[in-house]
């Protein structure tokens, strides 16, 4: 069985004094029956690490090769050595911004494992594709060209013009794209397939998570704006608790 994981991506947002919300999120998670991940800035990661409660930390981006002359990198390595378990590789605002590629997501992907921190693998369609039809076709494209050989990871399914927008799929779109990678999940790594939660990610708020936790083969949700605050991380993880 897929685990149900709720995990924030809190991007380019936070100070030391942002360790208080973070806090506020650990404290609680304990009393919540999902898992909860957060994916603060670096400079957050170990004092995040550290605080009590049932949170699991993340970076959001790891270099693929584990050390050496990369100015302004931090390796999958260095991540657990701030007490990280997860990372996120391959969001759309690194796929876009900075041109990486499926085999540089899957090289990441690797590296991460290799550190023993599981890759969360982030995959999604622009508005352009989706109009042209292409979504589903450039979703699995990305997924056999992004994932490593091993079936420790996570996938997100986070449509571009869904993110920070306040836009969410249909509940079919979201169905069809869920329906697909857990087949194609399936058809790579056999049985293993079966037990990889794929999230969902895009505008996730307090008001929709039901909506869309109900959705077959949703195991979760990466949540970027309302991860944030505790007041709208902790609705959300209620909400696939009690999906
Ligand atoms: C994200 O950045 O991964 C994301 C899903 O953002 P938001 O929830 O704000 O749309």
């Amino acid at each position: 069985m897929p685990q149900k994981i709720v995990a924030g991506n809190w991007k380019m947002n936070g100070t030391q004094a942002s360790l208080s919300e973070i806090q506020a999120i650990a404290e609680t998670t304990q009393d919540i029956h999902c898992s909860a991940i957060l994916c603060p800035p670096a400079h957050l990661l170990h004092s995040a690490a550290r605080l009590p409660g049932q949170l699991a930390i993340g970076g959001q981006n790891c270099h693929h090769a584990p050390s050496g002359a990369f100015t302004g990198d931090i390796s999958a390595e260095q991540l657990a050595d701030c007490g990280a378990f997860y990372v996120i590789v391959g969001h759309s605002e690194r796929r876009e911004g900075y041109s990486e590629s499926d085999s540089l997501v899957r090289a990441k992907a690797q590296a991460a494992l290799k550190s023993g921190l599981t890759p969360i693998i982030c995959l999604g369609e622009s508005q352009e594709q989706r109009a042209a039809g292409k979504a589903l076709e450039i979703v699995l494209a990305q997924l056999s060209g992004s994932l490593p050989d091993d079936p420790q990871v996570i996938i997100a399914y986070e449509p571009i013009w869904a993110i920070g927008t306040g836009l969410v799929p249909s509940v079919a779109e979201i169905t069809e794209v869920h329906d697909a990678l857990r087949t194609q999940l399936y058809t790579i790594f056999g049985a293993a397939g079966q037990d990889i939660s794929i999230l969902y990610g895009g505008s996730v708020k307090p008001s929709n998570a039901q909506e869309i936790f109900a959705i077959t083969h949703v195991n979760g949700a990466l949540v970027g704006g309302a991860s944030l605050k505790a007041e709208d991380f902790l609705p959300i993880m209620r909400s696939l608790a009690e999906s």
